[in-house]
């Protein structure tokens, strides 16, 4: 850990890019699916507090989680991508249409199969809910090349690593002007290659953002 908490309030402060990579710690759905509105609540303070921070910054959030609660928040969901899907929408569970509904159809006009939320545990998940704006953020990352950009990856764990951990490190390896802050309550450690580069703690990443992007207890 070459950075400590108040370098990287002060790159925070001063960054003009930014990337953000929101994991598991954030959902509000239990292993279960059901909705912990209690939670809801602390995560839904932590994404404003994002938002107030993130101001007028060039920004894009990966999320996996597939609660739609950051939709709720001050974000702006154009600069969101959810490539893990959205249980506000639907899809048949064989997705042989590849098409997204909204709540008001039930059944697939294909096969007539009950329609499930679209989602990765979908049986077989239609990616189209998320492509286009999977284009938008790949485009947005294209233009970050060479330039200045902080990354986050808060709270996502052994979650789909293919798609925020270790996409994160890369783009963190090869951009020299990059620095990667990893904030997670269990599994935070860095890549050697990346020490100089980066800040880690073991925290959860909700408290981390809802008290400013700093930890509470040793500031
Ligand atoms: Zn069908």
């Amino acid at each position: 850990m070459k950075y400590d908490k108040n370098q990287i309030l002060d790159k925070f402060d001063n960054a003009k890019k930014v990337l953000i990579g929101i994991g598991n710690e954030f959902s509000v759905l239990d292993d279960d699916g059901n909705y912990n509105e209690n939670k809801a609540e602390e995560v839904l303070a932590a994404y404003n507090v994002m938002a107030k921070k993130l101001g007028e910054k060039d920004y894009y959030i990966l999320t996996l989680c597939t609660d739609d609660l950051i939709y709720k928040s001050e974000l702006d969901s154009d600069r969101i991508v959810a490539p893990c899907g959205s249980i506000g929408r639907l899809q048949c569970p064989k997705g042989c249409d590849h098409k997204i509904y909204d709540e008001q159809k039930e059944t697939c006009s294909v096969c007539g199969e009950s329609l499930v939320p679209n989602t990765v545990n979908a049986p077989t998940y239609v990616e189209e809910g998320y492509l286009a704006q999977w284009g938008n953020y790949t485009a947005w990352l294209q233009k970050t090349l060479n330039r200045e950009i902080l990354i986050f990856d808060l709270g996502s764990g052994i979650y789909y690593p293919s798609v925020l951990r270790f996409p994160f490190e890369k783009i963190t390896f090869y951009n020299n002007k990059a620095n990667l802050v990893r904030i997670n309550e269990s599994i935070s450690q860095i890549p050697e290659e990346l020490a100089d580069k980066a800040y880690n703690q073991h925290y959860n990443a909700v408290e981390y953002c809802k008290n400013g992007f700093v930890e509470w207890d040793n500031i």
